[in-house]
């Protein structure tokens, strides 16, 4: 089967991987070139976004995970997780360094100091079984998405009414918010399906 990463250089490394395993999925943490390049699929986890990219660059991962995502490795990003996976930020330091791979523009902490924390409804694209319990962390939003770019989720109500916390292009997938803290598995089904199917496409090319 699978074998699916998470980028454990920071942040709720634990949360995915026991999601994960919890899925049947064999999960692997990476910290290093060498353990990036043995994975089916990758899993960038929340926390802090400046730390994440600065330990990157530090562990030499940086340019690599730039060259798995050009080169298809299915990605999903939490909360820190989709701000390293966008093409523009918008909030954050003017050096802070992206992985990139999602043609967006994405706002960091854009919920403002009123919600810090909350949770909320949100129906997924591609997601039977209703909306999910969305739980937002320090959270950002994506302020614009290119062409490319299919959006899975909104926020419904409130202030943020109408803001972009779910998208998809390609084989990359990122939330604003964090379903590994709810124990609501269909995102990470969604992505496990996602990398065995990249895994048997591969296989099939390679013979
Ligand atoms: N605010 C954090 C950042 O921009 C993300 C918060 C989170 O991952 N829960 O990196």
């Amino acid at each position: 089967d699978v074998r699916i990463g998470v980028l454990a250089l920071q942040g709720d490394v634990r949360e995915h991987f026991a999601v994960l395993t919890g899925l049947g999925a064999e999960a692997v943490t990476v910290r290093h070139p060498a353990e990036l390049a043995a994975v089916d699929g990758l899993v960038l986890p929340g926390g802090e976004s400046t730390t994440m990219a600065k330990l990157a660059v530090r562990t030499g991962l940086l340019e690599p995970l730039r060259d798995a995502v050009r080169g298809g490795l299915p990605v999903y990003g939490t909360c820190a997780g989709l701000v390293l996976l966008a093409e523009r930020l918008l909030d954050a330091p003017p050096d802070q360094p992206t992985i990139g791979g999602l043609d967006v523009t994405v706002r960091r902490n854009a919920f403002g100091r009123q919600a810090e924390s909350f949770e909320s409804p949100v129906p997924l694209a591609g997601v039977p079984g209703g909306p999910l319990s969305a739980v937002f962390i320090r959270a950002p939003w994506v302020e614009e998405a290119g062409p490319q770019v299919e959006v899975l989720g909104r926020v419904g109500g409130g202030p943020a009414d109408g803001r972009i916390v779910a998208v998809r292009q390609g084989a990359v997938v990122a939330t604003s918010f964090h379903p590994e803290l709810t124990g609501d598995t269909r995102v990470h089904r969604l992505f496990i399906h996602m990398v065995r199917t990249s895994a048997r496409r591969r296989a099939q090319c390679a013979t």
